[in-house]
């Protein structure tokens, strides 16, 4: 018998470890600690997870998979990392643009949201927005919106991995009245999203201008006690640095460093006007941040200055923000070209944020703001299968002859082919797998239309 089993598992050595898909490329990008480019390259995935990434001789002599998806011409590379979004605020992309923030604020989305956010609302918007990710190569966003339970159902629906936040703020919102009503939401919140494979719940206080300190510190408690992240909104504005400054001598990251808000895991938005001493706090306590350029240039709120945190090894990811009147998509590849792009015009120096360091804020330095970068980010043995392939047979990909270039200054979100998920297939021949995109393009049309009769 004990013959009999050795003559099993020499055979089985033969055919090869069993893996669920192998994936072939003409590049892959691992963004491993070593940053290997493998030329020809291959990724094995069992479950949920990574078994090997290697040359594609190497990969196929050792495992045998069930699926193979052969891309001769293409990049494997990280699932992208949004680090900053609103997802469900992609119903009303183009409300009105090019509007000063407040006027912005006042006339347009505060009363749109009061006339429309609903939880079916809110659930049709998130997948809109779920679409245009994963279409795009996004595999992991972070979001702060309302009704957060429905984006959640609505973001586990379509595959996506998300870090999820329900926005608690100082005046009624359309699912809670009061901020002790959205806490104690997000504590049932946060218990029932607890151990979820996709869904990471987070605590979400708008912004230090927009809650009391008290609500500012029952968040911190509240994510605290169940280990999760908390989201916030800082230093967006010249506004609410200058404000700050004069209610408190403190800037807005000095206040909240005071308040002990960043005694936990902490993923802070925008950080435009945070000065040296800023960003040394942000680098003592681990904060992570979330660089949003295309948000920062459409609404006039400034360059921040991340040559100078990335030079400091902060992490910082990059996000989108809101599809509203502050970019209007959800494009990732917009956001690396445009991060590399502006700190090039702010420094005056070309070799500022080169592809490389914008690809990484994209992938593992978005990890890391995240505080997933042991999970996700790159193509490592033992991490989640979050793979995206990005085709090479199209005008703009050729020739090629640096491929941190071509991701970041050449190829766009529609050049993504295939997409998948903690080992889940989602997008392939880049078409959706999980959603179904007529039927939520009929949807978005009709809240349009909804939309718009409410603000008349
Ligand atoms: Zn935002």
């Amino acid at each position: 018998m004990r013959l009999f089993c050795s003559f099993l598992l020499f055979l089985s050595s033969l055919a090869g470890e069993s893996a669920d898909w192998i994936w072939t490329g003409r590049y892959v990008v691992t963004m491993d600690p070593q940053r290997r480019v493998i030329d020809n390259g291959a990724i094995a995935i069992r479950g949920e997870r990574i078994l090997a990434t290697g040359s594609k001789s190497e990969i196929e002599q050792h495992y045998q998979a069930r699926h193979r998806l052969d891309r001769p011409e293409a990049i494997l590379a990280p699932g992208l990392i949004s680090t900053h979004t609103h997802a469900a605020m992609s119903l009303f992309r183009g409300i009105a643009d090019d509007l000063r923030l407040q006027d912005w604020l006042e006339h347009y989305i505060f009363p749109a949201e009061a006339r429309n956010v609903t939880p079916d609302f809110v659930r049709w918007g998130t997948r809109l927005g779920c679409l245009e990710m994963m279409l795009s190569g996004t595999t992991t966003y972070t979001d702060m919106y309302y009704f957060e339970d429905v984006v959640a159902e609505a973001t586990r629906e379509a595959g996506v991995r998300g870090v999820l936040g329900e926005t608690i703020i100082g005046f009624p919102s359309p699912d809670a009245k009061t901020p002790a009503a959205a806490l104690a939401f997000t504590d049932k919140f946060l218990s029932r999203f607890h151990d979820d494979p996709l869904i990471v719940p987070a605590v979400a206080p708008h912004a230090i201008y927009t809650n009391s300190d008290e609500t500012l510190k029952a968040c911190r408690a509240l994510a605290n006690r169940h280990g999760a992240p908390l989201l916030i909104h800082l230093s967006e504005t010249k506004r609410e640095n200058d404000e700050c400054i004069a209610k408190r001598h403190m800037t807005p990251t000095q206040a909240l460093d005071a308040l002990g808000l960043f005694n936990g895991r902490t993923v802070a938005a925008h950080a435009v006007w945070v000065d040296e001493a800023d960003m040394a706090i942000l680098k003592a306590r681990g904060v992570g941040l979330a660089h949003c350029p295309s948000s920062n240039m459409m609404l006039s709120s400034g360059i921040a200055p991340v040559t100078r945190m990335l030079a400091m090894d902060l992490a910082v990811g990059l996000g989108p923000d809101g599809p509203a009147g502050s970019n209007n998509d959800f494009n990732m590849f917009e956001e690396m070209d445009l991060a590399a792009k502006l700190q090039k015009v702010s420094t005056g120096d070309p070799r500022s944020v080169p592809a490389s360091a914008a690809l990484e804020m994209a992938t593992i330095r978005g990890a890391r703001a995240l505080g997933m970068e042991k999970e996700i980010g790159s193509l490592e043995s033992g991490k989640r299968a979050d793979l995206i392939s990005i085709r090479l047979d199209r005008p703009n990909a050729v020739p090629l002859y640096n491929v941190y270039s071509q991701i970041v200054y050449a190829l766009k979100g529609s050049d993504v082919e295939d997409v998948m998920v903690n080992g889940k297939l989602l997008v392939r021949d880049a078409q959706p797998l999980t959603l179904n995109a007529a039927e939520i393009e009929a949807k978005a049309r009709e809240y349009g239309e909804q939309v718009r009769k409410s603000l008349r």
